[in-house]
């Protein structure tokens, strides 16, 4: 089985890792239209896919490599969240697999989703601009990492915006509330939701017997986890069940296959940018002087720092 993960076709969206035999992580090469991480699972007689990337061309690559490692069409594609980047190339598997979400995933994708991809496509300019702007922030940007990141940020932005006139949003078929079990003849896959944390809704997909969890953003490796539309009291709850259900090995939304120790790192850093928002609201000091702390300078999604703070002061603060 090693030699189909020799042999199958290189994609610049992301590079293929075997897990264990049969369960492979899709890890997103950055600057492209994967910009998430995403799973292949044989389940035995069928195939799993857990989320499908950012752009139609990404999904693309991503069906023919689970064509080509599992030797059948994908007849399973689970997304863990709404968020684009793990839902936009559902269309290229729609015609032979079901899409399976929580019912919430599905109500966001159908309503609020629906609306910006409509936005989108009324004004492309005001987006383009947007990448300008950052690309001039790049250009002044003195620092190798940071200076990488914008790069990445523009060239996923860009892979977007070729998807968006091809994309039809494409929804789950099948919804669940608090898990649901796909038995297939080799493997048993079990889709659970604590509720939401990253997002309203999140879930993730559990490989009982190897002990693997496919998390979404829940957790992240090396990069500052997202809190745009998080919950971090019920993010946190929602680690601990996860940590108690005695994972081995995760998939993170984004960075390297990683251990449990992400997840404890993630716990950290929920706890301490919370802290240092509720520090900043005690002492009257502005939270846009909060400097990353040292523990995360070396993570990605830099960006997205000030944006947890705000996140937070928001919540803290009504
Ligand atoms: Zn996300």
């Amino acid at each position: 089985m090693g030699s189909r993960l020799e042999t199958c076709k290189e994609s610049k969206h992301f590079k293929l890792k075997q897990v264990t035999e049969g369960v492979y992580a899709a890890i997103s090469i950055g600057g492209t239209g994967s910009l998430s991480n995403a799973a292949i699972i044989d389940l035995g007689d069928e195939t799993l896919v857990v989320d499908t990337f950012l752009s139609i061309e990404a999904g693309r690559d991503l069906q023919a490599a689970a064509v080509q490692l599992t030797g059948r069409p994908v007849s399973y594609v689970f997304n863990t969240h709404w968020h684009s980047d793990h839902t936009f190339g559902n269309q290229v598997f729609a015609p032979t697999a079901q899409i399976i979400s929580t019912s919430q995933t599905r109500e966001i994708m159908a309503t609020v989703v629906k609306e910006r991809v409509k936005q989108h496509l009324s004004e492309p300019a005001a987006i383009y601009q947007a990448i300008d702007e950052v690309r001039e922030k790049m250009e002044l940007e003195t620092d190798d990492k940071l200076k990488k990141e914008r790069e990445w940020e523009i060239g996923s932005d860009l892979a977007y915006m070729k998807t968006l006139p091809e994309l039809e949003l494409t929804l789950p078929a099948v919804t669940f509330e608090q898990q649901l079990t796909i038995h297939g003849s080799k493997r048993k896959v079990e889709l659970i939701s604590y509720g939401g944390g990253h997002t309203q809704s999140d879930a993730f997909a559990y490989l009982p017997e190897e002990r693997i969890a496919v998390m979404g953003d829940l957790v992240l490796e090396g990069h500052h986890p997202v809190m745009r539309y998080a919950n971090p009291q019920e993010w946190l709850q929602i680690l601990d069940r996860v940590e108690a259900l005695g994972v081995d090995t995760i998939v993170p939304g984004h960075g390297e296959v990683c251990t449990l120790e992400a997840l404890h790192q993630v716990r950290h850093y929920l706890h301490d940018v919370t802290a240092l928002v509720e520090q900043a609201l005690q002492t009257g000091r502005s939270i846009e002087d909060i400097q990353v702390p040292e523990a995360y300078r070396g993570w990605y999604f830099t960006g997205d720092f000030p944006a947890n703070l705000q996140r937070l002061y928001k919540l803290k603060s009504t």
